[in-house]
Parts: structure tokens; sequence; C-alpha cells
């Protein structure tokens, strides 16, 4: 192929007849007399050559390096690494969808503001709420969406309350999203039995307070059991109550943000709703909100007027933009396709079965490691390495001795509010036998923590790479092959 065939060949598009789309006549360009024949080469580039089984092989190994759900067990605690079903990939793949180009006008997309505005009272009604935006690009995005709503709320009333009630329990993103939105937090410590200490909050509301932001099932993997007064004692002062929905896995279908009086939620599509994560996105972090928020929520609307799909730019009030269009679409068309294939009853089952198997693995693990809490846990649950301490045995050798078993080890040293956490969030797309065998593992590493503490200490032995400085992995990444 010479360099004329090669730009033609490139720019004829391959696939255009499949795609049904319209026939482009491609203008041959005679290089030669476009650039000065000074720049020409005289002969063809040295580019470097390797056969295809040689490239494919480079790849494959490359790939088999990685570790994700289609490899194995991923139990990272807060994370939700559940199984994405391919049908989801298929829908979101589709060329309507695929190809559509976010500056078409209305009329030409009508289907997909369908599914974004069907999507949206989908997730009103898992949420209890009133209305949903679509806009924000993950769970900390919706936060920050979320607390512009707020203060959106107050400072239309003539109001400026600034302060946020965050409880220890939190996730680490409620504080930070409260600080990006210029609010100020307040913490609350928890309880011994890991819930929100009543005396605390009553002590901390006051007129300046905008809002209480709680996770829920909390990073303990406990769900809140005095919901209904910590809503009553911040409505009391005036405040707004942030529902962080990121762990809805334990709990759609089940129940509702909304009916235990929580004002505004964030669900996180790419945990609860099974649509691929990792890396740093992209995501999707809808927001929900009771009606009196809805003046307020990111433009553009979408609007049905019982005919027609269509955005609407004229909200007053509005907080303004929080992305680029309408969010993540391909996200939410995969959220979409879950939602349908699940049905109510399929996403309440999910929730069962979530919670079950954290229970199942707590209950298992419990003989051999520490528990910090006595009681049910929802979808995630909390282990110490207390019990190894005394072999020089601590949460970082055990999550890299369970490298060389083959399993992805669960969330460790968070929640920050417990020593030497071992968080493991199992998710309900996994089977009795693999939590068996994962089970079988931390069981194996426990009895060699007594035994043979040498090869927990040296671990891990069959990696690519061994015990990384981590520090220096996190503060200076190597991103960039430099020869
Ligand atoms: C994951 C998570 C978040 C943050 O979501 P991102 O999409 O990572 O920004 C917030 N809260 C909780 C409870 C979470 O588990």
């Amino acid at each position: 192929m010479n360099r004329n065939q090669a730009i033609i060949f490139e720019m004829s598009v391959p696939g255009r007849q499949a795609l049904n789309l319209p026939q482009c006549d491609v203008p041959t360009l005679e290089i030669e007399t476009l650039i000065p024949a000074e720049f020409l080469r005289k002969a063809d580039a040295q580019l470097p050559e390797v056969s295809q089984p040689d490239l494919i092989r480079h790849y494959t190994n490359l790939s088999k390096r990685n570790f994700g759900l289609d490899s194995g067990f991923y139990p990272l605690g807060s994370c939700t690494m559940k199984y994405n079903p391919k049908v989801n990939e298929d829908v979101a793949r589709y060329p309507g969808f695929a190809h559509i180009h976010p500056l078409q006008d209305s009329e030409s997309s009508q289907g997909a503001l369908e599914l974004l505005y069907t999507m949206e009272q989908y997730l009103a009604e898992i949420a209890g709420m009133d209305a949903v935006t679509l806009q924000p690009a993950a769970g900390a995005h919706g936060e920050l969406a979320g607390l512009k709503l707020i203060r959106a709320y107050h400072r239309s009333r003539g109001e400026a309350r600034t302060k946020v009630i965050v409880p220890d329990s939190a996730h680490g993103t409620n504080p930070a999203s409260a600080t990006v939105c210029g609010l100020e937090i307040v913490e609350i410590k928890s309880h011994a039995d890991g819930s929100v200490d009543l005396e605390a909050l009553k002590a901390a509301v006051g007129p300046d307070t905008a809002a209480l932001m709680l996770t829920n099932p909390s990073t303990l993997g406990l769900f809140e059991t005095n919901i209904e007064e910590i809503a009553n004692i911040v409505h009391a002062a005036g405040g707004l109550l942030y529902y962080d929905g990121a762990n809805a896995n334990a709990v759609m279908g089940i129940v509702r943000p909304g009916d235990m009086g929580f004002d505004v939620v964030h669900f996180n599509l790419h945990k609860t709703f099974s649509t691929p994560h990792g890396g740093g996105g992209p995501g999707s972090g809808p927001v929900g909100v009771k009606k009196t928020l809805i003046p307020f929520l990111p433009t553009p609307v979408i609007a049905f007027d019982g005919k027609n799909y269509a955005l609407d730019y004229d909200r007053p009030q509005s907080i303004g933009r929080m992305h680029s269009f309408y969010g993540n679409f391909g996200v939410i068309v995969r959220a979409y396709a879950y939602i349908l294939a699940m049905g109510p009853d399929g996403l309440r089952q999910a929730s069962e079965d979530a919670v079950l198997n954290a229970n199942y693995c707590l209950s298992q693990l419990k003989e051999d490691f520490y528990s910090p809490f006595d009681r049910y846990c929802m979808h995630e649950c909390i282990v110490t390495s207390k019990n190894q301490k005394q072999f020089g045995v601590k949460t970082l050798d055990i999550a890299k001795r369970l490298l060389d078993y083959g399993y992805h080890p669960p969330t460790i040293y968070f929640p920050l509010i417990v020593e030497e956490a071992i968080m493991i969030e199992p998710t309900e797309t996994e089977s009795k036998e693999t939590l068996d065998g994962f089970i079988q593992a931390m069981r194996a590493i426990a009895t060699e923590a007594k035994t043979d503490v040498s090869q927990i200490l040296s671990s891990p032995s069959n990696t690519v790479v061994g015990r990384l400085d981590e520090t220096t992995a996190a503060r200076k990444p190597v991103v960039r092959w430099k020869a």
C-alpha cells in the first residue's frame, strides 16, 4: 500500500456500510503536489515490524498481568466489585446509542432522551425521591452536586448556613466534597457499637447547620439504627439530610432513603447498578432530590410533555451544569439494561444475597480473625489482624499473602476508625464455592501465622513484582515509560 492508498484507506471508515451511514466520496489527495519535494521521503520509513503472533502474545501476556472481575474474586470493601453482565455491554454498543452525537438536536435523539428520562424515574422510585439528575460522573461528584443543591436551597431562603455534620463512619469523600463546596465540616464520633452518637449530634446541630451527610450502611458495614431520630434532630434545626447511597447494594428494593426522611441522595451506578469501574472511570453518580430542591437541579433538565422529550435550559434557580452534555451516557445505558433485566424483585434479591454473603463470610472468619462489632453486618464485613499481632503479622501481610492464594485482597486500613481493618465485600454475584475458597485461604493464613510466619512476611512470591514501596508509588507514580 503506498502513502496515497493508506490515506484513502484511513478516510474510508471501515464498517460505514454495516452501520447504514450515508456513503461519502473519499477525495484522492495528491500528496506529492501538496507537500514540497524537499520534505518528502525518498525511501519508505523503517518502522519496527513484528509478526502478528508476536504482537498478539505481547498484548495477551500484558493483559494476564491484570487482575479483574473476569479473572477472580475481588472482595474490595466499599467498592462493590460485582460481576457486570456482558449483555449490558452489548446494549451500550448498539449503534443507535454508541454513535449518537452529543450535539445532535433533540428531535433526532428522542430514543436516547427517553432512556435518560425513564432512568431518572426508575432511580427516583428506587430512592423514594421526587426527581433525579443523571449528570454527576462519580459518587464524589454527586456529593458535590447535592451539597450545591442544599446550599442553593438555603440561600434562596436567605439563610447562609455553612456547616455540614459528618459522622466519623462516613466515607472519606463526604468531608472532601463539603470542603470543595466551600462548606465547613463538623465531625461527630461514632458510638462504640458503630452507630451515630445522638448526644454528639444534638450538641453539633445549630442555626448554621446546612446538612448532615450520612453514609448508610456506614463504612463499618452497619445499618444506622437511629435513623428516624437523626432525621428529626437535623430537620428540627432547619438542616437538610444528605444520604450517601454508594452502599445501596445492601438496601435497594428493601428500604428507600426518601422514606427515611432524607432530602438528597446519590447512587453509584458503577457500584450498585453493575457497570464497570476501576482505574478512575468513567462512572456515574446520579442525585435524587425531594420536591423542594427540584428548582435548583443542574441544567439541562430532560422534559417530557406527554409526546416529545426536550432539553429544558430555562431554570433560573439552577446550580448550572455539573457535566458536559448529559452525564456519562454509556454508563447510564448499561445501568438501565441492568435494572430492566433485574426488575424490582431481582434488585431486592441482589441486596438480600449481598447481605447474606457478607454475613456468611463474617461468621466463617470470626473464629480465626477478630471482629470488632458483635452484630450482623450489611453487604460488607470487617475483621482485623488483632489475633495475629502476637505472631508479628499485620493486616498488610495478610493482604499480600492472599495474592499468593490467587485472591484480590479486601480493602485494608479502611475505615480509618478500625485499627488494622480488613474490609470484605463479597457481593451477591459470588457462589458459595467461591466464598468457601476465599475463607479457606484466610484460614490457611491464620494457621501459617502460628506455624510458618516467614511464608507470610515474605509474600507475595508468585506475582510479577514483590512488595512495592507503596508511599513512593502513591506520591511519585511512574505512569509513563521512559527508556
Ligand atoms: C465509593 C464511595 C464513594 C465515592 O464514589 P466515587 O465514585 O469513587 O467518587 C462515596 N461514598 C461511599 C460510601 C462509597 O463507597
